[in-house]
């Protein structure tokens, strides 16, 4: 076989991704697996929703749209971006793509010269130091801690800046950690992007799932970073619709162009019936959103009371998004059948192994002492997956 891309050899492969396979295949043998690894909310898609893509069938809305996005679903976006997250935006600011992901690569395509550097705040989710090396820059991590909340201010960019910063990623709320970025503390990278003329990748997917009294502030709605901002999101969390695969970015016009460009060669349009579907949640009832974020956030609040009791697990609690980070460095050194725990890989093997629940090891987000519990399971499953852990936990040594 002639030799194949090098860069590949590069990249790691996506750990949300594989593991959720792995756990679907173990399943699949007739093993008692529960899977909390991926983030996918466990809810159907809301009703009205898979109407709106009965109906696009049935209508034979099923040929290539624009390849930006059909004009309905941008002006739906670039609404749904001014009166909920006051961005300056119209229907020529969006960009519609097949998931979030690809939003986000998109708009890294379109601003990454080979060796520009992109800050990732760690923990980070998974995919974006990858997107850097795809599109040949250079992911430069910024570490965070758990004692403030796994949060970072403007300061804590400074010493990383240098002349080839390209961007800065901010996922707020956070995967995998749950933090929260507050409006000050968004105001100060947004001087700081200015100051030092760096784009804001904005992934705010999860803006709706938010608890506590936290507030989403979108950092692109301060007016002078406007075109420093480039926001993503899409319709896989707030609307339970994953496997729709419809992602968007606002920018301004000549970001959103260039990015169409690259689309127009490598994907065209997204799925015409996604699209319509996509519509139907930006602009129909909106109901469904806040019944799903109480539902996660009673999870949260049943399941913290679990973890804590866990002798050897850590965890702060998440302000956003519906995952945990626990610490389990705690449970580094101790043993079992010989073999001892060193890392959160070991963690989640053993896991895996002995209680028989799918989760991701942390140092696929950058940080090798935690691992990653999705909640966005059902409460039966959820209890039934926190015990097994605890009963697996106390049989190490
Ligand atoms: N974003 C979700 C997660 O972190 C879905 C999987 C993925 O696309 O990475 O689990």
């Amino acid at each position: 076989m002639p030799s194949l891309s090098k860069k590949i050899d590069r990249i790691e492969e996506s750990q949300t991704i594989a593991i959720t396979s792995l756990a679907r295949k173990l399943r699949a043998e007739g093993k008692d697996i529960i899977s909390l690894s991926a983030g996918e909310p466990d809810f159907p898609t809301p009703e009205n929703v898979k109407l709106a893509a009965i109906n696009a069938i049935q209508n034979d809305f099923t040929k290539y749209t624009q390849n930006e996005g059909t004009p309905e679903l941008r002006e739906a976006v670039a609404e749904k971006f001014r009166n909920d997250n006051h961005l300056n935006v119209k229907a020529a600011n969006i960009l519609i793509s097949s998931g979030g992901k690809h939003s986000i690569f998109n708009a890294l395509q379109t601003i990454c010269n080979p060796d520009d550097e992109v800050i990732i705040p760690a923990p980070y989710w998974v995919s974006f130091p990858e997107m850097v090396k795809l599109v040949d820059a250079v992911p430069v991590i910024l570490p965070t801690k758990e004692e403030r909340g796994f949060t970072f201010t403007a300061e804590d960019m400074k010493p990383l800046l240098s002349r080839k910063t390209k961007a800065i990623i901010v996922n707020s709320p956070s995967n995998p950690t749950g933090s929260v970025l507050d409006e000050e503390t968004l105001r100060g990278i947004a001087q700081l992007a200015n100051d030092n003329d760096f784009f804001i990748i904005s992934d705010e997917i999860y803006e709706k799932i938010i608890y506590d009294g936290h507030k989403h502030f979108s950092v692109g709605s301060i007016p002078e970073a406007q075109d420093k901002v480039i926001t993503t999101g899409g319709v896989s969390k707030a609307y339970s619709m994953t496997g729709w695969r419809i992602g968007f970015m606002a920018a301004n016009e000549e970001i959103i162009n260039r990015a169409a460009k690259i689309q127009s060669q490598v994907t065209s349009n997204p799925s015409s019936i996604s699209q319509a579907a996509a519509l139907e949640a930006v602009r129909g009832t909106q109901s469904e959103i806040e019944k799903m974020r109480l539902a996660f956030q009673r999870r949260r609040d049943m399941i913290i009371e679990k973890l804590v009791k866990i002798d050897g697990l850590t965890v702060t609690n998440p302000g956003g998004a519906f995952y945990f980070f626990p610490s389990v460095k705690s449970l580094f050194g101790r043993k079992y059948d010989g073999q001892t725990l060193k890392n959160s890989i070991d963690v989640t093997h053993y896991l895996l192994a002995e209680a028989r629940v799918a989760l991701v090891p942390g140092a696929a987000f950058g940080s090798d002492e935690h691992i990653r519990i999705s909640y966005a399971y059902s409460e039966k499953e959820l209890t039934e997956a926190i015990d097994r852990i605890a009963s697996a936990i106390s049989r190490l040594r």
